[in-house]
Order: structure tokens, then C-alpha cells, then sequence
């Protein structure tokens, strides 16, 4: 059953492609390319021009070799060598690419098989050539490769195109470091200059200004004394003697904060 039509198998191939005539036995046609006006007995090789009367008792003798097969026999000589052959011209003529894809219809009656039918030595070819199918399917194999090869390249340069501008970004990151590293630096720097200015105040301050002003004062107080060592102003000494606690204080407080 073929797309719901039947056929009437007549005509058959052996397992390697050899087509043998239903009608006459002959080797390389079929039942309707047959030339023969009668049929021939597989059996006994005799040809009878109605084959269905003939029942057939012998012992078989093969049209081909004469010998104890049947004329359809794989076993036979003559139809082993036709098939070498024709296996040998089926592999040297691959120039359609065309492959038939094999159709297996199974019912109740035949089993459809490819190999049944006559051959088509270009398109079944590739099919029937097991050479040529573990090739398509090496060749298959490559392309699978190839193209894995290709999105691992495409993953590699994304990745690598990562690292570059990964690269640059981490350069301008230490860029940035350094760059705060040095306003750091500049910070400590200016920060020491202040304590430096602070602490010039600070011995001005305390190692200059306050021991001229505590000259100054001991002087005033001995101004302000008659030559008995009276004083002369009670108030003028009181301020001068509180002054000079006040100075003692501030230079021992200064001491204090170094
Ligand atoms: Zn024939
Ligand atoms: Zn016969
Ligand atoms: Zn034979």
C-alpha cells in the first residue's frame, strides 16, 4: 500500500539491488520490460506460455549457471557477479546527490522496502550506499562541529572584549587611586604646614612675646618702688603681679596642648 493505492509486486530486487524478471528469470529487468513471449519456471528453468498450470516437481536448475538453485537464487554465480558489478557502477556514479528517503509501509501482505524496487542507480545510490551515508553523516558531524567551533570563537572574543575594556576600567580605577592617594597626600601635607604655622605662633607666642612682656612688667614693678623698696602704687602692683600669673598660666597651658 502505497498513498492508498495498491500495487501488484511483480518484480523484485535481491538484497543487493539485482533486479531479477518475474516472467522470464532474467537479470537486470523487469516483468514489464520484458521481452520474452513465455513465462519461465524459477524451478526448472523451463518456459511454459501459461506458468499457472505448471506445477512444478523437479529438482531446480538454474537458467544461468545450471546450477541445483532456483534462477532467482542469491546463491548463483552469474547474478553474485552482476551484482558485484553493478555495486561497483552504483559506488563510481555519485553525481546526483539526491538521496530517496527510505519509505517503509508495512501491512498484512508485503512489506515495502526500497530495495524492492528497480534500481535507480543515481538517486538510490547515496541511499543505498552505506559508505555514502556514514560520510553525509561524518560530513554532518563536521558542520555540527564547525558550528560549535564558531559560537565558542564568538563566546572567546565577547569574553576577550570583556577583559580589554575590563583592563581599561581597572587602569582608570588605579588612575583614580593614585589620584586620591596624592589628594591625600597633599591633605597630610597642608595639615602639617598648619601645625607647623600653629606652632610658630605658639613659640612666638610663648618663647618671645611673653618673656619681653614678663621683662617688661618686672620692670614696671621696680619703677614702681621708691629707694626704701615702697611701693608706689598699690594698684599698678596688684595688676602687674596678676598679669604675671596670668602669663605663667597661658605658657603652662600652651605646654599642656603640645
Ligand atoms: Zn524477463
Ligand atoms: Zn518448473
Ligand atoms: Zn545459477
Amino acid at each position: 500500500m502505497i498513498n492508498y493505492i495498491s500495487y501488484e509486486i511483480t518484480e523484485f530486487l535481491s538484497p543487493a539491488q539485482v533486479l531479477i524478471c518475474s516472467k522470464c528469470s532474467g537479470i537486470g529487468h523487469f516483468r514489464k520490460q520484458c521481452s520474452e513471449q513465455d513465462e519461465t519456471c524459477k524451478t526448472c528453468a523451463q518456459a511454459f506460455p501459461d506458468l499457472k498450470s505448471h506445477q512444478c516437481s523437479a529438482s531446480p536448475i538454474c537458467k544461468h549457471c545450471k546450477g541445483d538453485h532456483l534462477s532467482n537464487s542469491m546463491k548463483c554465480p552469474v547474478i553474485k557477479s552482476f551484482r558485484a558489478e553493478l555495486t561497483r557502477k552504483l559506488l563510481s556514479s555519485n553525481t546526483n546527490p539526491t538521496a530517496v528517503p527510505p519509505n517503509n509501509n508495512n501491512n498484512n501482505n508485503y512489506r515495502f522496502d526500497s530495495l524492492n524496487f528497480p534500481p535507480l542507480p543515481s538517486t538510490q545510490a547515496q541511499l543505498n550506499n552505506p559508505m555514502m551515508s556514514k560520510l553525509d553523516d561524518l560530513i554532518g558531524k563536521i558542520n555540527d562541529v564547525k558550528d560549535h567551533l564558531a559560537s565558542l570563537t564568538l563566546k572567546y572574543d565577547k569574553f576577550e572584549k570583556f577583559m580589554v575594556e575590563k583592563a581599561k576600567h581597572d587602569i582608570h580605577v588605579s588612575h583614580q587611586i593614585d589620584t586620591l592617594s596624592a589628594n591625600d597626600q597633599e591633605f597630610k601635607k597642608d595639615l602639617l604646614n598648619h601645625h607647623m604655622l600653629l606652632g610658630r605662633h605658639e613659640n612666638f607666642f610663648t618663647k618671645l612675646f611673653i618673656p619681653i612682656l614678663e621683662e617688661v612688667f618686672s620692670w614696671m614693678a621696680v619703677q614702681n618702688q621708691d629707694k626704701k623698696g615702697n611701693t608706689l602704687d598699690a594698684d599698678l602692683k596688684c595688676r602687674l603681679e596678676r598679669y604675671v600669673v596670668q602669663m605663667r598660666k597661658t605658657r603652662e597651658g600652651k605646654h599642656r596642648f603640645n
